[in-house]
């Protein structure tokens, strides 16, 4: 029961979040105004500086994108989409990337139909966040099995599993907490972000990990109710 309202209170603190979110920004901001400083004074800027800027310019932009989603007012528009289509646009975007990081996508899609009501663009934030959580994991490379399949008449589980470092048990309680991150380039939005869009959603999202094993993120969602066939 605490572990729920803690969850709950997670997801509908959104404003408190603003504060943090100004103070991750703060950061980059500060380093951009002193090499800008630097040029002023001494004009002596190098590509060395440029390509700081930049990645903290992207940064910036990458923490007001997903601090957006979060933001966003909560109507927005459903339409009834087959989510393993929605699954492969994601993975023909993720592709090439993937295959950099010497990382194969395997696929199991059900054979009959996963339509649900969605937000499409939503839900491929949360495919991408998940997908890219599971690649950064397998800095070596491996397998990511990407699932689809009903589970009842009533709902579909999507389920990720990677094959990469994992996650420790006392941390897997932290996920969703903003600005949790290991990553030097990491926001620590990501699952937040997703647990928000899959609970606009009337579903579930689960992580299952082993350290040195791999992670699973499942992710539930409710299929849509097939009309009646006219007699
Ligand atoms: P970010 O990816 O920006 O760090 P996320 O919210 O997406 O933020 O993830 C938070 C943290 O959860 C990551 O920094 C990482 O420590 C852990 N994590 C998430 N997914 C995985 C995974 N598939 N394997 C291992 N660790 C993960
Ligand atoms: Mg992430």
């Amino acid at each position: 029961m605490e572990e729920l309202l803690r969850r709950s209170e997670k997801l509908t603190t959104v404003g408190q979040l603003a504060a943090g979110v100004a103070h991750e920004i703060r950061n980059p901001l500060t380093t951009l105004r002193g090499f800008l400083q630097l040029q002023l004074e001494t004009e002596k800027l190098n590509t060395r500086h440029v390509d700081i800027m930049l990645s903290e310019l992207d940064r910036i932009n990458l923490i007001v994108s997903e601090f957006l989603i979060l933001a966003k007012p909560q109507a927005t528009r459903f339409e009834v989409k087959d989510v393993r289509f929605i699954l492969g646009d994601v993975i023909s975007l993720l592709d090439s990337q993937a295959h950099l990081c010497d990382i194969e996508f395997e696929t199991y899609f059900d054979q009959e139909n996963c339509r649900i009501s969605c937000e499409e663009n939503q839900l491929k934030q949360v495919f991408i966040n998940v997908l890219k959580n599971a690649i950064e994991a397998m800095p070596e490379g491996g397998r990511i099995t990407i699932e689809a399949r009903r589970n009842d008449q009533h709902h579909v589980n999507v389920s990720i599993t990677d094959e990469g470092i994992g996650i420790p048990e006392e941390r897997i309680a932290k996920l969703g907490d903003p600005f949790y991150t290991d990553k030097d380039m990491g926001t620590g939005l990501g699952i937040m972000v997703s647990q928000r869009i899959i609970q606009t959603h009337q579903g579930m999202l689960e992580i299952r990990s082993k350290v040195n094993v791999g992670t699973t993120v499942t992710i539930v969602l409710p299929l849509m109710k097939e009309q009646a066939i006219e007699a």
